[in-house]
């Protein structure tokens, strides 16, 4: 799933960061400052945003539009659901609603999808 290309350019500016705060889609938690980030083209399965149905609980989307972050440290607020080898997914750190992204732990980085979260 990839969003339309008119709105990935109006989230980012001319050096591909994020041009507006982030925040998650759920309640007012704060995840990134602006130009925080930077926009990244990957493909990578990310599970459904966890719902009260329970089928869908194991099923995921195929996700091709990312915020990389360099450094955990970069994030003003986030938080982990869980682990599945070498990938930690990122939830809201206070409604705990994710994963609206994932961690690397080989490589240190983080992705945040830019369809998982709201724009300020
Ligand atoms: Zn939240």
């Amino acid at each position: 799933m990839s969003m339309d290309r008119g709105v990935i350019e109006s989230k980012k500016d001319p050096e591909g960061k994020n041009k507006e705060r982030i925040y998650c889609t759920f309640c007012p938690s704060k995840m990134l400052n602006a130009g925080a980030a930077t926009f990244i083209s990957m493909d990578f399965a990310l599970p459904y945003i966890h719902s009260k149905v329970q089928d869908k609980a194991n099923q995921s989307e195929t996700i091709s539009d990312y915020w990389l972050i360099e450094d955990m440290y970069t994030f003003e607020n986030i938080g982990v659901s869980h682990t599945v080898g070498n990938v930690k997914y990122l939830a809201c750190a206070d409604c705990e609603r994710g994963p609206v992204g994932w961690h690397d732990l080989s490589t240190k980085k983080s992705y945040i999808a830019l369809c998982r979260v709201k724009y300020e």
